[in-house]
């Protein structure tokens, strides 16, 4: 892009996926390796430590406690589960000689305002978004699918999968199988039919699998286009900062608009920006909202972690959370109960338990326990 921009060319970006694009919008800054450890052969050994090889050998939960260790205020970022995230932190603290991902983000933060990025790498950009409305994007994504099969599509992949099982070991495959081409989507949906022998591919039992695979394809295609959404919205209508290109949306729901609705308003958007006037159309609006909050909290009646305050703060409003409270409450009241001698409970326990009974009654959820009640009631 800079080579054709240094040649007073204007160069024009098609597709791509995510991370293509936000690699060619923002800044990445790469750390430099850390000259205070590079002769502390401790170190050294360290990082050789955190070979690939080893690596390979940790549970998701071993991953995260490495972090903790490494890199702390990355591991309260990153739920245990997190596999992939996590390991990616790891690798970055390895290759960049010992630079925690967190400080690396700290320096980027300092320079473009936010903690995931860098700046934006031009300060003239313009960014034509093609939407979709959901109905017929889904029509798309379907029809999609069903040519990819009409155009052989399975035997591609047959002939791919068993190529690659008589090259390496059972030990290897299984190892494989959680990264590269074996997440893309378009394989991952049919690594059970895959693993099939070629008889039971054709069995009942292979269609259904297969039938399976290709549901699993619809609905990973849908959540990819939304996650495209998502991040677009975020980088680029949500964290704003000055040099924020604005984004146009062409909506290509109705084909036989396509040329007043993309082609013409794409014309009269580019030719604007080019001469520097007035855009006749509006751009998106920019809805700036504040960075995520980290902070981790642990639910004791649920069991669970949390990591961002948002999330924390969601649950504790959320249905399940007071479910569980409410189950635990009348857990620990029953017991309360079972335990105690019925004139020696107060009318403040009264009072909660018919405050939970009626909470279930409305819930019809639990079965109610008049009867205890009632005894309570009678003894006071
Ligand atoms: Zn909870």
């Amino acid at each position: 892009t800079e080579s054709v921009i240094s040649r007073s060319h204007l160069p024009f970006i098609v597709g791509g996926t995510n991370y293509y694009i936000e690699s060619l919008l923002f800044h990445l800054n790469p750390p430099n390796p850390s000259p205070e450890h590079s002769h502390d052969k401790q170190f050294t050994s360290l990082l050789n430590d955190l070979s690939e090889e080893n690596l390979s050998k940790l549970t998701s939960v071993q991953l995260h406690e490495l972090l903790s260790k490494i890199d702390k205020p990355t591991s309260i970022r990153r739920h245990p589960n997190e596999e992939r995230k996590i390991r990616r932190a790891i690798e970055f603290y390895r290759d960049s000689g010992g630079i925690p991902l967190s400080e690396a983000l700290k320096q980027q933060h300092a320079e473009s305002g936010f903690s995931y990025r860098g700046s934006f790498r031009f300060h003239r950009c313009c960014l034509l978004w093609l939407t979709c409305q959901k109905e017929e994007l889904e029509k798309r994504i379907n029809d999609r699918i069903k040519s990819m099969l009409d155009r052989g599509l399975i035997n591609e992949l047959e002939k791919f999968h068993d190529e690659y099982n008589q090259t390496c070991t059972q030990a290897e495959q299984s190892y494989n199988y959680t990264r590269g081409i074996f997440q893309a989507i378009g394989f991952k949906e049919f690594h059970d039919y895959l693993l099939l022998s070629n008889i039971k591919r054709k069995s009942e039992h292979g269609e259904k699998v297969f039938a399976n695979a290709i549901e699993r394809l619809k609905l990973s295609t849908r959540q990819y286009s939304k996650y495209q959404e998502k991040w677009l919205r975020m980088r680029l209508l949500q964290r704003v900062e000055k040099h924020s290109p604005n984004v146009y949306e062409l909506d290509t729901t109705n084909l036989s608009l396509w040329y007043e609705n993309v082609e013409q308003r794409a014309e009269a958007i580019i030719d604007a920006f080019l001469k520097d006037e007035k855009i006749p159309f509006d751009a998106l609006p920019k809805t700036p909202i504040d960075e995520p909050v980290y902070e981790q909290n642990t639910c004791l009646a649920c069991q669970r972690v949390f990591h961002m305050k948002s999330q924390w703060l969601d649950h504790l409003k959320s249905k399940q959370h007071k479910r569980v409270l409410r189950t635990t409450d009348r857990a620990a009241y029953r017991q309360k109960l079972n335990n105690a001698i019925p004139s020696l409970l107060n009318t403040l326990d009264l009072l909660e338990m018919k405050k939970i009974s009626e909470i279930e009654k409305k819930n019809d959820e639990f079965e109610i326990d008049n009867e205890m009640i009632e005894t309570l009631e009678n003894n006071n």
